[in-house]
């Protein structure tokens, strides 16, 4: 077995944020009367991303990412709402949700009867992620989650990654491998902790040179056995 230590990332990884975000989204914008089709809720999400990688190169905070990405959507509607509302009830509704892909449980649960120790590392707001992991049932196949809010770093910050590693139980790097769909944070932090990265999206390879991608969940159940 060449990884003993297995990083998941969760979101996009092994739970389905796309179809979460979505339901909460619209049913947030359903609580205020606000007209929406899938339309604004794609503007919404293009919104969302680019706040989301101006938060990885710090320049903007998690809590305002909250409110901005209504107050942008609402600006460009031309409408009034209560951007910070419909943000706190959009959270409220995504904490709600654990929703995984089709075999994600099972994956984890097989690599666990192998003896893979399984982390999860992840960005997420903490309380949100902790009610995710339990209604999906995640909770019970790590061994702890590494919340980047309650830390201080993010991925991809070495420091992130230097407190998981005196924080796990492998203490040597080569066995220990990161899977996240994000190039930006899973691999390149990854990169950046001297560990090797398992890229996990149907999209695109990233340029950033993981060590695998993985197109399916077969696929990075291979890559961490063999
Ligand atoms: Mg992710």
């Amino acid at each position: 077995m060449k990884y003993t230590t297995a990083l998941f990332d969760l979101d996009g990884t092994l739970l389905d944020f796309a179809s979460a975000e979505k339901q909460g989204f619209f049913a947030a914008m359903e609580k205020h009367g606000i007209p929406c089709d899938i339309n604004v809720y794609e503007r919404y999400s293009a919104i969302n991303d680019s706040l989301w990688k101006a938060f990885e190169r710090k320049e903007i905070t998690k809590e305002e990412i909250g409110t901005k990405r209504y107050e942008i959507l609402f600006e460009e509607m031309n409408i009034t709402a209560d951007a910070q509302q419909v943000g706190k009830d959009y959270k409220a509704r995504l904490a709600g949700m654990g929703i995984l892909y089709d075999g994600a449980l099972e994956l984890c649960e097989r690599l666990i009867s192998k003896g893979v120790k399984l982390y999860a590392v992840t960005n997420g707001t903490a309380h949100i992620q902790a009610n995710r992991m339990a209604v999906s049932g995640l909770d019970k196949v790590f061994i702890k989650t590494f919340v980047s809010e309650e830390i201080g770093f993010r991925k991809p910050d070495k420091e992130y990654f230097d407190y998981v590693f005196e924080n796990i139980e492998e203490k040597d790097k080569s066995k220990i491998l990161i899977i996240g769909d994000s190039p930006t944070s899973d691999i390149k932090g990854g990169i950046n902790a001297g560990i090797d990265t398992c890229y996990y999206a149907n999209k695109p390879h990233p340029d950033n040179n993981p060590t695998y991608v993985a197109g399916s969940y077969e696929d990075v159940e291979k890559i961490i056995l063999q």
